[in-house]
This record gives structure tokens, C-alpha cells and sequence, in this order.
């Protein structure tokens, strides 16, 4: 057996990737031929690669790392619970204390009254759960037409059958026979792209307006929930104007609509409070959690369930659940993780000093003459790349060829940005400090120059 370690060649660890592993949203063949960036090592905002390149990371991993890298208390407590108790299951009336403690903790820091929380192992299992908690529900209430879904259009949720189905991503939906039954979706609030002559006011209030109408259409005895987060990430972090969120919290109201606020990028800080339903007003039913719960040092994800829907739940036997739902040591992760973001302030700082300090520098790159809109809420923001910023025109060539220039230019300038289609999108540890900000958006803004250069050589403006 081949020895492989931090200390082999770039180039052998390159091969060895490319023989035998296959990776997520990736062109496979066209990565093995290019190579692919091996990271070894990361602390704070920092990653390092096998190149020795320092990089800094700009999307906190996968929108995950909110207390950064390389936080020891979280590998000891790690280390002591797998001493302790490795692995026991929640099913068939056991439990186990770091599952019992996460719980408790996550139903004093979710907002009103979600009380109650079903563990997963990631964002994607959590969705799941809530489709079948909600249709579930609906049914025992004696509704059980009350079964579709309404998400949206570029949401995303997901991986699996249901995530995948419940988002709202057509390459995704290409492939694998998706979606599945019972799913409706309606149009996204994206302003920029589709907003067209509107005001962002009136626009959003139409978005909005666009759930009234399909609920109408589908039947109010037929809807079940909607589903949608807070602010959509991997969308394009696209910020819904200021009239969407009110206006959906009243439609679900009237008409009696389950709400899920999927807070697996927005919870845990990243919009500047603990949970993106907070910084948008809205009170939902049941929220999805994954990412920051435990800052991506353990896998885990879950739901956090109103007191209604969990004891309508908790009347019949759910027969739903994983082997590693509430696993033990990701539950002492999360539960340390939490620990560190609420007794450092780490949540509190980033609300009141650090976000706001970026948010007037993020905005400032909307004076580059590559950038139409400049976008953020908190830790998550996100730029509109176009050739004519008055029409908010998009580029003639492919969408995501001057994204992808874009982030090559990030990459050359050992920054992470994320590209979706012609947007750059953010979303770093919620520890960056002001200089580490200054940092990212010197790089950013080089890379913005070069892109601008190499697509005007390329004849793409
Ligand atoms: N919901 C949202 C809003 C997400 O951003 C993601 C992951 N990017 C998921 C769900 C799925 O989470 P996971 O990858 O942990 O399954």
C-alpha cells in the first residue's frame, strides 16, 4: 500500500486524487488534466496548500468555519468524547448526554418557540427530515392533501432526492430524474437579474406576491409548507429587498402555511445575529441547521421545531431518523462550537464591528467598472459582474465565463472567492479581523483588475 502524507510531491498527490477519487460539482476529467489544489494545513482565515501558497479563505470553507480554523479545545473535546463514547444511537428510547446538552443549548438560542431539534448528519438529511416532518404533520392533523412543497427557483437545499428536488437548480434537476412529485416553484427574489424596470421595492413585493398566487392556484388545502432561505447562498447570496420577507410572513399566516427558514448558511452568525431569521423578521416553524452548528469540524446537521409541530409529531411514531443522528462526538462539537461563538462574542462582534466594517468596503467595490451591484448581509456578500453597469446588462459570452476568469484571478492573488455564474460571492470566518478585511479586499479588488483586463483582451466587454 502507497504511504500518501502531507510530504509527498504536489504532482503525485494530483495523480493519486485523480486515479481514485471523484469530486463533488466537479468535471472530473477536466480537473484531472488541470490538477487539482491540494490544501494541507489552515489556521484562522488561513489555508495552506501543498505548494506552501498562504490563501486566504474568503468562503470559510463550504459557508462553514465561522470560528476559523484550527481551534484546539474543539479537536480535545473531540478526542475525549470519542474516549468517552464513541458512537451510540438516539433510536428505540435511548440517549446520550452530548445529544441531550445540544439540544438544550439549540432550543435557548433559537428564537420564539422552536423548542425541539431532530438531529441529521448534514443540511441535505435535515431537509429531508422536514419534508416528511411537515407532510407528516399535516396528516396526523387529520389534512393529509396538505403534502406539496413551494420553494423557489436558483434555492438551494440540498444534494439528495429531496434536497436536490426541494432546491430549486436546474443542472441539478437535469440530472437523476428530478424533481420529485410534490414540489412547486416560483420565482426567485433577485432584483438585479429579473427586476427589470421595478423598484426593488415593488419588486419584492411582487416576488412575494408570486406564493399567494401559486397557493391559490395549487389550493390552499393542498400546500403544506414553504421553504426558503432567509437570504439564498449558493444562489449568489442574493439579498431579497426589504419588502420580500414581511410580505411572505403574511401570506403564510393567512393561509396557514408551515415556514421553513433553511438556516444552514445563515444560521450561527452569519448574518450578523445567530439565526437569519432574526436579521430578516421572520418567525418560521421549523429551521434547517448544518454548516456553522459546528463549524464544519463534525458533521452534523438538524432541525429545530416549533412546540405545535413537534407535539403533533411526537403523537404518533415518526418512523424517520440516521444512524448517526445526534452522534456523539459531532453533538460535542457543536455543543463546544457554540460555547466559543456565544462566550467570545464572536456572533456579537461580527453584528456590531466587524460586518459592518467589511459591508463599507464590500459596497465600495460597487465603483469598479466590472461591477454592477455590490451586495451584503452580515458576513455574506456578493458581486454582480457586467460589461454595462446602467442596464445591469449580463455578458454576451457563456454565463460564468467571467466568473470563472474572475476567480482564477482570485486564486492567482491567494484569495478564495466562490464564482456562481457571472456573481463572486463571499462568506469568510466570522473571526476575520479588520486587517485580514483589508487583506481580502486589496486581493479582491487586484483580481477585479485583472479580470477586467484579460476579459477586455479576450474581446468579452
Ligand atoms: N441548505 C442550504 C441553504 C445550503 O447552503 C446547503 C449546503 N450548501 C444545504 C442545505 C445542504 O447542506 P449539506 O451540504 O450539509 O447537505
Amino acid at each position: 500500500m502507497i504511504q500518501i502524507s502531507n510530504h509527498m510531491p504536489t504532482k503525485e498527490l494530483q495523480a493519486l486524487d485523480a486515479a481514485h477519487h471523484m469530486h463533488p460539482f466537479t468535471a472530473g476529467n477536466e480537473l484531472a488534466e488541470k490538477g487539482v489544489r491540494v490544501i494541507t494545513r489552515a489556521n484562522g482565515v488561513t489555508l495552506t496548500d501543498s505548494e506552501g501558497n498562504e490563501i486566504l479563505d474568503a468562503m470559510a470553507g463550504l459557508w462553514c468555519v465561522n470560528i476559523g480554523y484550527g481551534r484546539e479545545e474543539l479537536a480535545e473535546v473531540a478526542a475525549r468524547q470519542m474516549r468517552e463514547l464513541p458512537y451510540y444511537n438516539t433510536f428505540f428510547q435511548t440517549t446520550h448526554v452530548p445529544a441531550i446538552a445540544l439540544a438544550n443549548r439549540l432550543a435557548e438560542l433559537a428564537p420564539g418557540d422552536l423548542n425541539h431539534v431532530f438531529f441529521a448528519g448534514s443540511g441535505s438529511e435535515a431537509n429531508d427530515t422536514n419534508m416528511r416532518m411537515v407532510r407528516t404533520y399535516w396528516a396526523q392533523k387529520g389534512k393529509p392533501e396538505k403534502q406539496i412543497i413551494i420553494s423557489r427557483k436558483n434555492a438551494y437545499h440540498g444534494s439528495t432526492m429531496g434536497g436536490a428536488s426541494l432546491g430549486g437548480m436546474t443542472p441539478m434537476h437535469a440530472q437523476g430524474g428530478l424533481p420529485i412529485p410534490g414540489i412547486h416553484h416560483i420565482d426567485q427574489p433577485n432584483w438585479w437579474a429579473e427586476g427589470g424596470d421595478m423598484s426593488p421595492e415593488e419588486f419584492g413585493l411582487a416576488r412575494a406576491r408570486a406564493l399567494e398566487e401559486a397557493i391559490l392556484e395549487l389550493g390552499e388545502d393542498k400546500v403544506a409548507a414553504f421553504i426558503a432561505e432567509p437570504v439564498q447562498g449558493a444562489g449568489g447570496v442574493i439579498v431579497p429587498p426589504e419588502t420580500y420577507w414581511p410580505e411572505i410572513q403574511r401570506i403564510c399566516d393567512k393561509y396557514e402555511i408551515l415556514l421553513i427558514a433553511d438556516e444552514v448558511i445563515c444560521g450561527f452568525g452569519r448574518t450578523g445575529q445567530w439565526f437569519g431569521s432574526q436579521t430578516m423578521g421572520i418567525r418560521p416553524h421549523i429551521m434547517t441547521i448544518a454548516k456553522g452548528l459546528s463549524s464544519g469540524y463534525a458533521p452534523i446537521g438538524g432541525s429545530i421545531v416549533c412546540d405545535e409541530v413537534a407535539e403533533v409529531i411526537g403523537a404518533c411514531e415518526f418512523n424517520h431518523g440516521y444512524t448517526y443522528s445526534g452522534h456523539p462526538v459531532a453533538a460535542a462539537v457543536a455543543l463546544e462550537n457554540l460555547r466559543i461563538l456565544d462566550e467570545e462574542k464572536i456572533v456579537e462582534t461580527c453584528g456590531a464591528e466587524t460586518a459592518p466594517y467589511l459591508k463599507q468596503k464590500w459596497e465600495a467595490l460597487a465603483d469598479h467598472p466590472l461591477v454592477g451591484e455590490a451586495r451584503i448581509v452580515g458576513m455574506m456578500g456578493s458581486i454582480a459582474l457586467t460589461p454595462d453597469k446602467a442596464s445591469r446588462a449580463r455578458f454576451a459570452s457563456d454565463p460564468g465565463t467571467i466568473g470563472l476568469i474572475c476567480r482564477e484571478r482570485c486564486f492567482a492573488n491567494n484569495l478564495v472567492m466562490r464564482h456562481v455564474g457571472d456573481r463572486m460571492i463571499i462568506s469568510p470566518p466570522l473571526v476575520i479581523s479588520k486587517s485580514e478585511i483589508d487583506a481580502l479586499i486589496e486581493r479582491a479588488s487586484r483580481a477585479l483588475d485583472e479580470c477586467l483586463a484579460q476579459a477586455t483582451k479576450d474581446g468579452l466587454m
